[in-house]
């Protein structure tokens, strides 16, 4: 028996690994990452680890004592160069090769370059890894000028960290209002409001043109209109491309990312994938992507499932965090099509003491929730939206309402 393969030692790998065995599977279970480390949490790297708050060891997912209990495998430093389906076994970097019955590709996401001259000068840095937020978190103790470039969720994290250090924090997003990708206009403009009342500089609409240097190292970012921003640290935060080249390479079907079904199986069946280096398939064809802990975690477990030759869809309503200062964002459901949306609370003075929640709906319908320091709206909502209860617009603004009385 050649047993399961996990190429990726993240949070989907990690997890793939252990529903297998919380599962029942009793063969060999093998986990291959190609990073110096253990498998880690990467959220509290623009959060709780770079403010010094968090400790490396709290980081890390599991002990080598509880690797070793549950009889999983762990290779660090073992990078997968190439997969042969028909021989079912993969090379490892080192030309050595290992077998599999069943894989599972479990290889995140990278971060995405910026073309332009100057990315490459000392000073300028990205955040994926622990050894990048190590980095950061050391270059913050010497900076006085931080430019962010990309005012997405991890850009605008690291700017209040830095922020909250006493840096000169700027904030240079392409689009016209920060997070466009992902939060509807009203809540971009929650963040702005936010990050401008803490004293970070957000120039929307940014071309950044350049990055000029002195003795290769980082001095200032100019944007395409002439302006100028020094800079001792630039981090730029412009999104993530899916390490999905193993897979292309194997001919598997891959979109931008590995495309998968609700049972993480790809188009071979042998071999499933989770996490950040897949697109998902949908009922009506189209594909969605997330990039989330919820999504790696329960992509994992229904991977492992069906490596198992047994079928356990992923239907759970998605979620996401964000802690910027004070303020935590919570979401549930996709706010995609939405045609109406109402407050529950009341909007505070201060931006980062709000307390209230967003709810969306489509045709009468809740679609998602947006929660501001209002953890019960969020749990609740979330019960909600699994369970297919929606709430009238009218009853999800009355806070005089109690909406888990629906659930019952
Ligand atoms: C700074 C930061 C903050 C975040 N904050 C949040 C948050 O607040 N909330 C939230 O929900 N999500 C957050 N995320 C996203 C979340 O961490 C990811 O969605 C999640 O880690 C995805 O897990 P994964 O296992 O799919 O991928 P990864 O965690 O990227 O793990 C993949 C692993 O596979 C390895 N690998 C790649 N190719 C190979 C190969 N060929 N051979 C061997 N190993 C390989 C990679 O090096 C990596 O170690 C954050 C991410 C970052 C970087």
């Amino acid at each position: 028996m050649s047993g399961m393969l996990i190429v990726g030692a993240g949070l989907a790998g990690l997890t793939v690994a252990e529903t297998l065995r919380a599962e029942g599977y009793a063969g060999p279970v093998t986990l291959l990452g190609d990073e110096p480390h253990a498998p880690y949490q990467r959220p509290p790297l623009s959060k709780g680890f770079l403010q010094g708050e968090t400790a490396e060891a709290q980081l890390m997912m599991r002990t080598e004592e509880a690797m070793t209990k549950k009889n999983i495998e762990l290779k660090v430093g073992a990078g997968v160069t190439a997969i042969d389906r028909a021989a079912r076994q993969v090379t490892l970097a080192d030309g050595s090769t290992l077998a599999y019955d069943g894989l599972a590709l479990c290889t995140g996401a990278r971060l995405r370059p910026l073309p332009l001259a100057g990315a490459e000068l000392e000073g300028v840095c990205g955040l994926r890894s622990l050894d990048d937020s190590k980095a950061i978190k050391a270059a913050l103790e010497t900076a006085q000028n931080v430019v962010i470039i990309g005012g997405g969720f991890i850009g605008l994290e690291v700017a209040a960290v830095a922020r909250r250090q006493g840096k000169r924090v700027t904030v240079l997003e392409a689009a016209e209002r920060l997070m466009a990708r992902v939060v509807p206009p009203h809540v971009s403009r929650f963040y702005l409001d936010l990050h401008t009342s803490q004293g970070v500089e957000v120039v929307l609409a940014a071309a950044v043109a350049e990055l000029t240097g002195s003795d290769g190292r980082i001095a200032a970012v100019r944007t395409g209109d002439g302006r100028e921003f020094p800079a001792d640290l630039v981090l730029v935060g412009i999104g993530v491309i899916a390490n999905a080249e193993l897979a292309q390479a194997a001919g598997l079907d891959v979109a931008g990312a590995i495309v998968v079904d609700a049972c993480s199986r790809t188009s071979d069946p042998a071999i499933v994938a989770a996490g950040d280096c897949t697109v998902r398939r949908m009922e009506d064809g189209s594909l969605r992507r997330l990039e989330s802990v919820q999504n790696a975690m329960e992509q994992a477990k229904s991977a492992a499932v069906s490596l198992l030759g047994r079928e356990r869809p992923f239907t759970a309503t998605p979620w996401f965090w964000s802690d910027q200062y004070d303020v935590k964002l919570q979401m549930a459901g996709l706010t995609a099509g939405y045609d109406t949306v109402v407050t529950r609370g009341a909007a505070a003075v201060d931006a980062t003491t709000q307390k209230f929640s967003w709810y969306y709906f489509k045709a009468g319908r809740l679609l998602a929730i947006d929660s501001l320091n209002q953890s019960p709206d969020h749990l609740t909502g979330r019960k909600l939206l699994d369970k297919g209860i929606s709430p009238t617009p009218e009853q999800a603004a009355d806070t005089g309402f109690d909406l888990a009385s629906l659930l019952a």
